[in-house]
């Protein structure tokens, strides 16, 4: 057996994590109060709403992503946070323990040849859907995405709150979906952790461009969004939350693409979703 490369490893435990993470995100939900510690926009939405929230399920799940990443990998990998948190890891290990059979079966490839191996972390993307209730929360994710030399190469987005098939489920033991994959493994999606239970996503059907259809936003509106959708008059448009969430919608084959020519998402938002576009 060859020994996994150094990104196949840190897939394996990005898939473990965000699994774990997943779990935080539920049973905050579940608890009833997420716990919202605050606005990192300093503004207030013209809804009263917050623009950019952050509770304590994005605290939690970014603590122990960051934490099992860096006390497993060290210096060979660096690690960037949306929520960028120092002190008190109090949740790292239990996630490390669930590492190893996991690893076995991300196909050995992927060979990092840069020693410039990075893991972006959006620990809870879409929180504006999961503070707004669970109507919204299939737009829900936890975005692990791996670079090398730059370029994303490999990547997990967990869906907390959507069943094996990628429907909305508020079934509360329902174990949500993980996609997974990377450059030359395809993308694959496993039911809660269940691994051994991953099946293949097909690869995408090139887009119909008589029956165009777009994803877009439903919480950051702008006029230069309305404008390109209205130049590319696509046949449908789904106003769906998350950057994770939409790229999910075309792993699916539910839209062609995700339109959003706007400032807003930040790299933790798009290198899982670009790598798993280009497997
Ligand atoms: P959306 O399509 O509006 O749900 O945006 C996708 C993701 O990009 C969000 O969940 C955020 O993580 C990020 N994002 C987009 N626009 C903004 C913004 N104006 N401020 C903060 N985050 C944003
Ligand atoms: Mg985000
Ligand atoms: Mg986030």
């Amino acid at each position: 057996a060859s020994t996994p490369s150094l990104v196949s490893e840190v897939l394996g435990v990005c898939v473990a994590l965000a699994d774990e993470a997943g779990d935080i995100v539920r049973s905050v939900a579940a608890g009833g109060s997420l716990g919202q510690v605050k606005d990192k926009s300093g503004k207030q939405g013209a809804d009263n709403k917050a623009i950019d929230p952050q509770t304590q399920a994005d605290r939690r799940a970014e603590r122990l992503i960051v934490a099992t990443l860096r006390s497993k990998f060290g210096d060979r990998v660096k690690v960037l946070g949306e929520e960028s948190l120092e002190g008190a890891l109090t949740e790292a290990g239990s996630a490390a323990e669930l590492v190893k059979p996991i690893e076995l079966h991300v196909p050995p490839s992927a060979e990092a040849k840069s020693d410039d191996v990075c893991v972006w972390v959006d620990p809870l993307d879409g929180t504006r859907e999961y503070v707004e209730g669970p109507d919204h929360w299939s737009g829900v994710t936890v975005l692990m995405g791996i670079s090398v030399g730059g370029v994303p190469v490999a990547g997990v987005i967990h869906q907390p709150f959507v069943d094996h098939d990628g429907g909305p489920s508020s079934d509360p033991t329902c174990r949500g979906r993980t996609l997974w994959g990377g450059y030359n493994m395809g993308v694959w999606s496993s039911p809660g952790r269940d691994v051994s239970l991953a099946r293949r996503v097909p690869r995408l059907p090139v887009a119909d461009p008589a029956n165009l259809r777009v994803a877009t936003t439903r919480s950051h509106p702008g006029p230069a969004i309305e404008r390109a959708i209205d130049l590319l008059t696509p046949a449908e448009v789904v106003r769906a939350g998350g950057a994770g969430g939409k790229v999910a919608l075309i792993l699916d084959g539910r839209v062609d693409a995700w339109v959003f020519p706007q400032k807003g998402t930040k790299r933790w938002d798009t290198c899982a979703g670009e790598a798993l576009l280009r497997a």
